[in-house]
């Protein structure tokens, strides 16, 4: 009773400052209690950076429940959250009230940077991408899961997500991918942890033939050659749905050029949490059909939470709102979106 009353409060706040109108008000009111919006702490990633107790504090106030973390460093085999000890860290949660219900985390081989894409990653932030796992280098990785896993059992984070794909170049990389992939869920499940993997786009390419070349019915198929598949499909179908679960963001599926909704249906019940994002504040450019996606994630995908996600601001994009006001109206469209439970 008390939230429902401190919600209607901030609503009839920000209506009294114009933010928003009287029928938005009251869709909002009607809509938020009942919902438990969570949010990838990433979309204010700069905001942290500045004032990490006031940023939290902030996403607290506009309405979130839950945050899906990131940032966790292991530096010595001690684990550290943007700076923080695991332990600071979760504590400053619990005392805003904010849960953390699942972390990205990125494991070590990072060699590769790009530096502002133009695929939604600000200018001067760098994009990371992992090296190709060999059968040597993988001992390294499974030890660096092993670390993160009790450190995340000690945090009490009860989901774990790989957020990038290592690069793969031939089928032979994919196998290595889903097996490694198939033995860190194991390692996780051990520790009561769901264990799963967060695309981009890149994840729609497709594997099996030759680099640099694009598949055709005529191409002549020798001993260097194999059918070629997407590798997302491959992952999905060579990992094993009791140790790995797929996050689809679904932003980076359709950038892919694919409709979440296909896979949602491909693969029912793989896709137990959502990446909400869209080119610019959720529901604004009319890119992503979220109707579809909530409504078919439900039914078939196996939708159980989601993360609201801005990589704003966007280079793509002229809108210049500081990060965490495109975080409320971004709360404010799922709040009354009508297909979002
Ligand atoms: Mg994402």
């Amino acid at each position: 009773m008390n939230q429902r009353r401190s919600f209607l409060k901030k609503a009839s706040a920000l209506a009294a400052t114009g933010m928003l109108s009287t029928a938005q008000t009251r869709e909002v009111e009607a809509a938020a209690p009942s919902k438990k919006i969570g949010i990838q702490t990433y979309s204010i990633r700069r905001q942290l950076k500045q004032d990490m107790v006031g940023s939290l504090k902030a996403l607290k106030n506009i309405g979130f429940s839950h945050v899906e973390l990131h940032g966790y460093e292991q530096q010595d085999k001690k684990g550290s959250i943007l700076g923080y000890t695991i332990k600071d860290y979760r504590k400053m949660l619990d005392d805003i009230g904010l849960e953390p219900t699942s972390a990205h985390l990125e494991p070590p081989l990072q060699s590769i940077y790009k530096f502002g894409d133009g695929g939604g990653t600000g200018k001067g932030e760098r994009s990371i991408q992992i090296e190709s796992y060999t059968k040597e280098n993988t001992k390294t990785v499974l030890e660096y899961w092993k670390r993160a896993v009790a450190d995340h059992q000690e945090m009490g984070v009860p989901v774990m997500v790989q957020p990038i794909m290592p690069v793969v170049n031939t089928l032979d990389d994919a196998k290595l991918v889903c097996e490694v992939f198939n033995q860190t869920g194991e390692l996780a499940k051990q520790a009561n942890i769901r264990w799963g993997y967060h695309n981009h786009s890149q994840e729609f390419k497709r594997i099996g033939v030759k680099r640099g070349e694009d598949w055709s019915p005529e191409m002549e198929v020798t001993k260097d050659t194999y059918p070629s598949e997407i590798f997302y499909d491959f992952l999905i179908k060579n990992t094993d749905p009791g140790l790995v679960f797929f996050e689809m963001d679904v932003y980076w599926a359709v950038m892919g050029q694919c409709d979440p909704v296909t896979y949602f249906r491909r693969y029912p019940g793989r896709f137990p949490l959502l990446h909400i994002k869209d080119r610019d504040i959720l529901g604004s450019t009319g890119f992503m059909n979220f109707e579809n996606i909530f409504t078919v994630g439900y039914s078939t995908g196996g939708l159980e939470r989601y993360y609201v996600e801005l990589e704003y601001p966007n280079p793509a994009t002229s809108t210049s709102l500081p990060q965490i006001e495109a975080v409320r109206k971004s709360y404010e469209y799922v709040a009354r979106a009508p297909f979002v439970k």
